[in-house]
């Protein structure tokens, strides 16, 4: 079921568009999370979701009602911020029951949604301390803690885990998906981490100045990435332009690159002779001493440029013929200036379409 439709929403401050005719649904306890650089225009469009900004035209349902005029306060919906946004003065507890005294809910019912939320989010040893007695962790807890005791049917999260550092990071991103889950609610997850994006959602939608640039789950926008602004903001891609020879065999078409002849097997073809192809680095295989590539798969012959040793694997960078790559080498001992065959399937090279 959809749990929100927004339908052709924009927004202008003055001249400036800082979103342009944006459709998207979001079914019922999915994990949506909205994805690009700094000024795409992810906050914007959460705020109108929130209903702390009007849209300039357009229109947003929440459960099958047009919510585009009511008040942030009517919409069931919370917001958890990266600030913590936590009263300094109040402790946990008086934290986590403000918003409900604010909506003059019951004292025994708020009482017991605040310990069901602190039972929950194992808050339960922290209700009497003040926030600045808490760790980053636990204050991000309180902070998701003051959106679930409202029982939000959507929860709209602005980039929360930005003022973690990396491994507290990575243990709330669990529990927050955890917790999303077993609450069952809708959630829509601001980021430009592109990697918490892929860990998190069910899918992610790209944003680009203000537009989508491409909506799918965490392995369609990775995998086969549409555009090169996807292929580039996730991951790293090795993106080349060529043009198109012709459909060598079923479903897979030759084009001509500055490396030298590429297939790419795909489904719909090329949208036209002009085209810009990718893969992504872990894709390329170095072939070992007697290895042949199959039929139709890319080789490149190439010598490593430079080497960098990342742990688990060793980043290793080309450049042939004016066109600079990089692949993975994994447990073979590759060093700067050995020539490398590298090969390619023709399935991990996808076309991209031109950017709008
Ligand atoms: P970030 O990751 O940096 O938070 P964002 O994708 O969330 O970026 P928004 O905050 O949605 O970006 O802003 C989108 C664009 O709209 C930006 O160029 C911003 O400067 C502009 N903008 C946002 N709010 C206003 C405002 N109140 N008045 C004028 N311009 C605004």
């Amino acid at each position: 079921m959809t749990a929100i439709q927004i339908n052709d929403l924009s927004k202008a401050f003055g001249d400036f568009i800082a979103l342009q005719e944006l459709s998207l649904s979001v079914s019922e306890g999915e994990f949506l999370t909205l994805l690009g650089p700094s000024g795409c225009g992810k906050t914007t469009l959460l705020k109108m979701i929130s209903g702390f900004i009007e849209p300039t035209s357009g229109s947003i349902e929440i459960d099958g009602t047009d919510v585009t005029s009511v008040p942030p306060e009517h919409r069931n919906t919370a917001m958890c911020f990266q600030s913590y946004a936590l009263f300094p003065h109040l402790s946990v507890r008086e934290n986590l029951e403000f918003g409900l005294k604010e909506q003059r809910v019951a004292r025994n019912e708020r009482k017991s949604r605040v310990q069901e939320v602190a039972d929950q989010l194992e808050l339960g040893q922290q209700l009497s301390k003040l926030p600045n007695e808490l760790s980053g962790g636990q204050q991000q807890r309180v902070a998701l803690g003051r959106a679930l005791v409202m029982r939000p049917k959507v929860i709209l999260f602005d980039e929360p885990l930005s003022n973690l550092d990396a491994k507290l990071r990575d243990n709330v991103r669990l529990e927050i998906r955890r917790i999303q889950k077993s609450f069952g609610l809708t959630a829509i997850y601001v980021t430009h981490d592109q990697s918490e994006a892929l860990a998190m959602s069910d899918r992610i939608l790209v944003m680009n100045a203000g537009r989508a640039e491409q909506l799918g789950t965490p392995e369609e926008i990775y995998v086969t990435p549409k555009t090169s602004f996807v292929a580039d903001f996730i991951g790293s891609a090795n993106v080349m332009s060529g043009k198109v020879v012709g459909e060598v065999s079923n479903n897979i078409w030759a084009v001509d690159t500055d490396l030298g002849q590429f297939h790419v097997a795909s489904d719909d073809g090329p949208a036209g002779p002009d085209v810009n192809i990718c893969w992504r680095p872990e894709r390329g295989t170095i072939l070992s001493g007697d290895e042949e590539p199959g039929q139709y798969q890319n080789l490149i012959l190439s010598k490593v440029n430079v080497r960098s040793y990342q742990g688990g694997h060793t980043d290793l960078f080309f450049e042939e013929k004016g066109v600079s790559f990089r692949t993975i080498g994994r447990d073979l001992l590759v060093d700067i200036g050995d020539e490398c065959r590298i090969c390619i399937d023709p399935k991990d090279v996808v076309f991209l379409e031109v950017s709008s």
